[in-house]
């Protein structure tokens, strides 16, 4: 697999090894596009900044035009950072994504404290009104907490990589990430997508436990483990931005 390919699917992270990039594209992702005419640099609501390369450009052609574009990027970053972060506020009726689909914050009818639901779940909240999303998402990362962990010692075990510590955390840019030492971080955000990304993520850091970088070798690696990742890659690819990250 072409360093170009790797890093269409290393999302978030830049691809280590396989050329030396100039650190003026840590953190930019690079996405080849058939109909593209010019190299192109945005940046996603989400945070990621995307280079676009056009059908017959290349990765290190690309990464000169981010470099030329350095000062653009951190104004633009600079403009995101001053727009207030998560302003959309949950109510009642709100749809939400939780477990992979955008579903609707309902008043649960039982017991003496309010709670609400989504689809099975259900949880407290001080009070109907007002913005529930600090409160769910509160709930989100303590679920998060418990879920992923036990997730991953269970893939753990399915893949036979050994793995030393699984943490969760609020991630600002990353899925998961993993250290040679054997740990594991996740994004408590993966209890909102689908099981198959969340196990996904979790395999694509498994597999980094046996190869620290994209190689070719790493990628054959996952997609022994886990045949559907370009699925969901897709996934993230396209509802990465409803997680508010
Ligand atoms: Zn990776």
């Amino acid at each position: 697999m072409s360093s170009e390919q790797q890093n269409l699917f290393g999302l978030f992270e830049p691809a280590p090894g396989v050329h030396k990039a100039p650190p003026a594209t840590d953190g930019v992702v690079f996405e080849r596009s058939p109909r593209a005419r010019n190299y192109r640099l945005t940046l996603r609501r989400d945070g990621t900044a995307v280079a676009v390369i056009p059908a017959r450009g290349s990765v290190r052609e690309a990464e000169r035009f981010v470099a030329q574009h350095t000062d653009w990027l951190a104004r633009a970053r600079a403009r995101q950072e001053r727009r207030p972060r998560g302003a959309e506020v949950w109510t009642l009726g709100t749809h939400v994504l939780w477990r992979g689909e955008m579903t609707e914050i309902r008043q649960a009818a039982i017991g003496e404290r309010p709670q609400v639901c989504l689809a099975a779940d259900v949880f407290r909240v001080p009070a109907f009104d007002g913005d529930l999303r600090p409160t769910l998402e509160a709930h989100f990362a303590r679920r998060g907490k418990i879920e992923l962990p036990a997730r991953t010692w269970e893939l753990s075990a399915v893949t036979g990589v050994e793995v030393k510590q699984v943490t969760v955390r609020n991630q600002r840019s990353r899925w998961g990430s993993c250290s040679a030492n054997g740990t594991i971080s996740l994004n408590w955000r993966l209890v909102q997508t689908p099981e198959f990304v969340r196990d996904y993520i979790i395999y694509h850091e498994l597999m980094h436990l046996r190869e620290m970088n994209h190689s070719a070798r790493f990628w054959a690696r996952v997609e022994e483990v886990c045949p559907g990742w370009r699925e969901a890659e897709k996934w993230i690819k396209r509802n990465g931005s409803l997680m508010g990250l």
